[in-house]
């Protein structure tokens, strides 16, 4: 059997489809954020990154890399085991009981990353759940979609950040039946936000508990870096917030927050949390120390909103096709896979940025899109370079500009 015929088959489909995915080979040298080396084919290059998820520069921030470091030399490397097999350590524990005051929530649990958080976190609530129906927005996240799959529960689908659509499916679902609604709080594709106080008021009214990602907002939004949840001033209405600390925490990591009861359960319950080995200490201490820091500082969070605002104005005004929303995501209308890859490889290339193009499956076809991050350090200088690298390729690739009236908008 030619089993090597069914591999390039599949690698072929990708190519077809114009969505096989090729990585950028990046060195970052910290603190000089945003700027990297590109290991190009051709060797070394010096490039700005303009799509990181590390928000707010947090992952070289001297007080996050000077815990990371004092940590593994004080404690050494790897957790040496499972949570309940030896991989309890200290700066795990302060780390879960710094995330808990964060979301004002009795306890917290830490998984791998905000992926597994998602796919056993939600899969473990909903089992432990008799008759669980799942009510999950129609965008979210792959890691959502995994753990209410996994939960093996009916589950139904509501119009993205529709509330009409929410509460038909509440009152059709009956009072007595145990409802779980799973949602993002700001999307980041679309950079748009979920009304997070109305999906409160529709659980409160038809008894549902509710289950929310804050992974693009922990860190970027309300006075303590709480998120969404506590800019809105809901974050006690919600029963299960879940973050990320790769993002704008600098780390790795996810978690979710919640009362003990559920916190406890899913400690008992999840396989996602109980086999595998716990987070290393230092990689503990590095998002403790971020956390604590942007609990306290205001100057991250407020630069970051004056950059996103800063590339959005000057685009805009450059008649680009931003893709308009309220927060720090600032999408690139493109609408072809071909041309939002050649875009990504000539920024690249010839004007040394690096955005990554989004193409399906991340986000649906036709809609294709560059994803440009700004982050604090992303300065005047290097926002015009953006917009006339843009315009160049734009008008290379014979991209349409907004119209004149619109531009001016
Ligand atoms: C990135 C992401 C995750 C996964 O978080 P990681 O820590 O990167 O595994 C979960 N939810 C959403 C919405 C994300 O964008």
């Amino acid at each position: 059997m030619d089993y090597s015929k069914f591999f390039r088959a599949a690698l072929n489909r990708l190519h077809d489809e114009r969505r096989y995915r090729v990585f950028a080979d990046l060195e970052r040298i910290a603190g000089r954020f945003p700027h990297a080396v590109w290991h190009s084919p051709k060797g070394p290059r010096n490039v700005v990154i303009w799509c990181s998820n590390d928000y707010l520069g947090m992952g070289q921030h001297p007080k996050v890399v000077g815990a990371m470091v004092e940590t593994a030399t004080r404690v050494g490397t790897g957790a040496g085991g499972t949570r309940n097999i030896a991989g309890t350590h200290h700066p795990l524990v302060q780390l879960e009981q710094e995330l808990a005051d964060l979301h004002g929530k009795q306890a917290s649990l830490l998984f791998t990353s905000g992926y597994v958080s998602n796919q056993t976190g939600i899969s473990t609530i909903a089992k432990l759940i008799p008759d669980c129906l799942i009510l999950s927005d129609a965008l979210n996240h792959n890691s959502m979609i995994e753990g209410v799959r996994q939960a093996g529960c009916e589950r139904q689908i509501f119009r993205h950040n529709d509330m009409a659509h929410l509460e038909e499916l509440l009152i059709a679902a009956g009072p007595d039946r145990p409802k779980l609604i799973a949602c993002e709080s700001l999307y980041s594709m679309d950079g748009d936000v979920a009304p997070l106080a109305k999906i409160c008021d529709l659980a409160e009214k038809y008894g549902a508990m509710t289950y929310v990602d804050e992974v693009h907002a922990v860190g970027m939004y309300g006075p303590r870096g709480g998120g969404i949840a506590e800019r809105d001033g809901v974050m006690h209405r919600i029963d299960v917030l879940e973050g990320t600390l790769a993002k704008a925490f600098g780390c790795l990591g996810g978690y979710i927050a919640g009362s003990a009861e559920i916190i406890d359960s899913v400690r008992s319950y999840a396989p996602g949390f109980i086999f595998t080995t716990a987070l290393p200490p230092a990689i503990c201490s590095a998002a403790t120390a971020a956390i604590r820091h942007l609990k306290a500082s205001n100057w991250e969070r407020e630069r970051h909103q004056d950059r996103a605002a800063r590339v959005k104005a000057i685009l805009n005004a450059a008649g680009l096709p931003v893709m308009s929303n309220e927060t720090h995501i600032v999408p690139l209308f493109v609408g072809d896979p071909e041309k939002c890859k050649q875009a990504s490889d000539m920024l690249l290339e010839e004007h040394g940025i690096y955005i990554q193009p989004i193409n399906y499956p991340t986000v649906a076809k036709g809609t294709e899109r560059l994803r440009i991050t700004p982050s604090p350090y992303h300065d005047d200088g290097l926002v015009d370079r953006l917009a006339e690298a843009l315009l160049q390729v734009w008008d290379r690739l014979g991209l349409p500009l907004k119209q004149q009236s619109l531009a001016a908008e």
